[in-house]
């Protein structure tokens, strides 16, 4: 049966007043797998105004950190207790593969958890200032958080807001992509199960042009924290000068993946291989810019095109599946464009390029791993960001050329260098403008350390603590230990 997805406002689950629904596809598919509702410009505004009112109560907000820290728990242990269900849901609606989505399950689990250990440490400072002055730093939460999320890590993306607005003790309301809310409203029923006190977290599902952009222009809410494509992300900062709203953007990246001739060829062609096919393609750090050294050029790209022509493309809940689909039509379609774009840009097409439609595929948005070599930095496949299983793999001379062309966009979110001379690997990865990064690895990361991009590639860090400080402001206290006039006047 069709499942029926409604909003959680206040507590309650309720029906929009728009009677359009949206219908949500399982991409490996095409079948309609749940109708949501679709808010409407005054039920945003209107449910804005709730977590305002609830932020100022101080229900949640005036917790101390250990009573919010045990809220955070319960809603870990309960989404620990659902990974099965997130990680089907998960396959369901955005595609991705079973092993894929039950990671970003437990990683979910992890980050409440995570956030409720941080509320045990002190982050507050006191010092002497001078003689008679005590001065305190302290951390307050901020107020409405607007949290807007993208399809490509559904659930994960979600948590990601979720936890640390809730731990800096923030009313909240989320915003799931259009086409893939179903794990976002099944963590909402979990925290319907925890103590969260109602109306603290809020969630709205419907279309970025109004919810998402009604949360950006609202003067109620305190801070928007958006993660999606770049463009959208230049349209929500100017959204957000009305009430000059805190602005926290994780944006797309064409990140470079830089292989010396000195590497382990093995290693690098394995991690370059998971950089950009992992989750399809469709990860905004994802190495789409493969960067190999001369000297190693045509042995990397024979071994390379080799295993990704053996990656097996299927729906998510298949076992077999390496590489699940793209998670709707239209993006299928614009992914095609650009294996069209560059093959008419002169590109030389290794490997791929295709729609899958063989052995039961047919109805699904399957693309076979894509490889285009021989390129140059001026061709469109190399400097906009695809967000599919397409890679490019150009060639550099030396240690200059390679950090010339891997800064040479107006990205800045991730890349990785991998050489055996680890002087080198050092001094390259320290010249790349880019927020995340690796040596001799790709895509490993852990939730202690800040996530975010340098350039166009946003503003602000998911993650760590630092992740919490884009919740939180930050406040001086003088105390004047010895009160007396101090005659300035006179
Ligand atoms: P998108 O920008 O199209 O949409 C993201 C969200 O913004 C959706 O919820 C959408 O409904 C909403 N939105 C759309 N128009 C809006 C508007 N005018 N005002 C407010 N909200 C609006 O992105 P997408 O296609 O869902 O996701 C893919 C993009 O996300 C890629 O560019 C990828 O690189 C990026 N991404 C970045 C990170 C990161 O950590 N840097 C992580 C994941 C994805």
């Amino acid at each position: 049966m069709t499942k029926e997805l409604k909003q959680y406002i206040n507590g309650q689950w309720v029906e929009s007043s728009d009677p359009k629904k949206l219908n949500i596809i399982n991409p490996a598919t095409q079948e309609v797998i749940a109708r949501a509702a679709k808010a409407t410009k005054e039920e945003t505004e209107e449910t804005i105004k709730i977590a305002k009112r609830t932020f100022e109560s101080g229900v949640w907000s005036d917790r101390s950190p250990q009573e919010r820290a045990a809220v955070l728990v319960q809603i870990a242990d309960k989404l620990q207790e659902n990974i099965d269900e997130l990680t089907e849901l998960e396959v369901q609606n955005n595609g991705k593969t079973r092993r894929e989505a039950r990671s970003d399950a437990e990683e979910a689990a992890n980050t409440f958890r995570y956030y409720a250990g941080l509320l045990n440490i002190p982050n507050d400072q006191a010092y002497e200032a001078s003689e008679d002055m005590q001065t305190l730093i302290v951390k307050e939460p901020i107020g409405v958080a607007g949290l807007i999320v993208p399809w490509n890590f559904p659930l994960l993306m979600s948590v990601w807001k979720i936890a640390p607005a809730l731990a800096a003790g923030n009313s909240i309301l989320l915003k799931p992509a259009e086409i893939t809310p179903m794990t976002a409203v099944k963590v909402f029923e979990l925290i319907d199960e925890s103590d969260l006190p109602k109306g603290v977290a809020n969630l709205l599902m419907g279309s970025g042009s109004v919810v998402g952009q009604t949360i950006a222009e609202s003067d109620d809410v305190d801070v928007v924290s958006f993660t999606g494509s770049t463009g959208v992300g230049r349209h929500i900062m100017q959204a957000a000068t009305g009430n000059m709203k805190k602005v926290s953007l994780e944006l797309g990246g064409k990140s470079p993946n830089i292989i010396f001739d000195d590497a382990d060829l093995e290693t690098a062609v394995d991690y370059s291989l998971f950089g950009i096919f992992m989750g399809s393609g469709q990860v905004c750090s994802s190495g789409s810019r493969i960067l190999v050294q001369e000297g190693i050029y045509d042995e990397f790209v024979e071994k390379y095109v080799e295993k990704a022509k053996g990656i097996r493309v299927g729906p998510g809940n298949d076992k077999q599946s390496q590489m699940g689909a793209i998670v709707s039509e239209k993006h299928f379609e614009s992914i095609l464009e650009y294996i069209r774009i560059g093959k008419e840009e002169g590109a030389n097409l290794a490997q791929g390029g295709n729609r899958i439609k063989k052995d039961g595929l047919e109805k699904g948005f399957f693309i076979e791993p894509t490889v285009f070599t021989h390129v140059t930095s001026d061709m469109r496949i190399v400097r906009e960001e695809i967000f599919g299983p397409v890679v490019t793999i150009q060639k550099f001379k030396n240690e200059e050329e390679a950090i010339k062309i891997a800064n040479d966009t107006v990205f800045g979110l991730a890349g990785a260098v991998f050489s055996t001379d680890q002087n080198k690997a050092l001094r390259v990865i320290k010249k790349v403008r880019a927020g995340i990064t690796w040596v001799n690895a790709y895509h490993l990361t852990n939730i202690q350390a800040p996530w975010g991009g340098y350039k166009q590639s946003g503003i602000g860090r998911s993650l760590g603590t630092y992740g919490l400080g884009e919740y939180q402001e930050t406040k001086q206290i003088n105390i004047n230990l010895s009160p007396k006039p101090i005659h300035w006047f006179e």
